[in-house]
């Protein structure tokens, strides 16, 4: 788990759902991708065949999981859920694809954590709609063909970079999410306050989209603790400035959106390792954290904001992590 407002039940998974667009129209920023996958579903129409296979490769919470389920509401087809770490062995994706239905869009999330024999299975299926089962063992052996209904897979990843390119080569496209801009998070933050039935003032706003990592996720999420802010604390139905300052302050949301974990990061880096270079896997011990969860989900908006670097030699802090933090950098320091 990793930001504020986190973990979620039902009742904040089913409002997650509801607060997710339908449309492309109705997506909010990711221009480039957008419109991509809008070519992509037009051609599929116009010649009555399932789209090609997509890949979506960005940090959590940028919206994968929503362009998927788009993709299927926009061609009309139905839409299956499944995950890597859900499918470790070949038989597991036999039968998921064996189940499918004419057309169907496949959604695997997290598909750079696949079975590798299911990986090799996926080649075949997703270039010839095929598959070979493997039956019995030694040298007795065979394997028995399968035809499978054409299917569109999307594919989402955190780490393009761990896809092996048999892989990658078999979508016919790669979308790459970007962080959101802050103006693009105002209106994905309207937009859910209109569903949820409460008024946030222009500045409330602009104020938790400047908190949000870039993330609409965040946004999200950190909206529905504002409301409940204003609910018990405020006005109910209206969210002032005030309530937002004070729930992202309850809730350990720093000025400029950083959580307790991005900011464990950066502390750890500064003090402990005297700004660096430190690798990875001993980065991710000091805080208490999974290497990938700090390589994946922490790092990447750290870097994107000047944070931190990424050398050969390891992580490094960039002079504003110590402004910051409010750490004097060291003696000699040639950054
Ligand atoms: P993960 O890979 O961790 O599953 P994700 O990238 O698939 O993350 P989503 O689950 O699609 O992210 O999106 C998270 C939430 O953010 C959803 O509630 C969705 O409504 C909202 N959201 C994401 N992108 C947009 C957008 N462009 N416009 C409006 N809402 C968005």
């Amino acid at each position: 788990s990793r930001d504020a407002a986190e973990p979620l039940d039902e009742t904040e998974l089913a409002i997650e759902g509801a607060l997710r667009p339908t449309s492309l129209g109705e997506f909010v920023g990711q221009p480039k991708v957008r419109g991509q996958l809008q070519l992509l579903l037009d051609a599929a129409r116009i010649q009555e065949r399932p789209a090609d296979h997509i890949l979506l490769a960005g940090p959590p919470g940028l919206g994968k999981t929503t362009l998927a389920m788009i993709v299927a509401h926009e061609s009309g087809r139905p839409l299956r859920l499944s995950s890597g770490p859900a499918i470790q062995h070949a038989g597991d994706l036999a039968a998921l694809l064996s189940s499918l239905t004419p057309g169907e869009v496949l959604f695997i999330d997290e598909i750079h954590r696949m079975a590798r024999s299911a990986e090799e299975m996926l080649y075949l299926a997703m270039e010839d709609f095929r598959i070979d089962i493997m039956v019995g063992k030694g040298a007795g052996a065979t394997s028995i063909p399968l035809d499978l209904a054409p299917f569109t897979l999307v594919g989402a990843t955190t780490r393009s970079g761990l896809l092996p390119n048999p892989l990658r080569d078999r979508f016919g496209f790669t979308g790459h999410l970007e962080y959101y801009g802050e103006d693009e998070l105002e209106r994905v933050i309207a937009r859910s306050a209109s569903v949820l039935g409460v008024d946030v003032p222009t500045d409330a706003l602009a104020e938790i989209a400047r908190r949000s990592r870039g993330t609409p996720r965040i946004a999200n999420r950190l909206l529905r603790r504002v409301r409940d802010y204003a609910l018990v604390h405020g006005a109910g139905g209206s969210a002032s400035l005030s309530d937002v300052r004070a729930a992202l302050e309850l809730y350990d949301v720093d000025a400029i959106g950083l959580d307790r974990l991005d900011r464990a990061v950066l502390d750890a880096l500064v003090r402990r390792f005297r700004g660096g270079p430190v690798g990875l896997s001993t980065l991710a011990v000091a805080v208490g954290e999974e290497g990938e969860t700090v390589e994946s989900v922490v790092e990447p908006y750290l870097v994107r904001i000047g944070f931190l670097g990424r050398t050969p030699r390891g992580r490094i802090a960039m002079p504003e992590a110590y402004a910051h933090l409010g750490v004097a950098r060291p003696e000699g320091s040639t950054l």
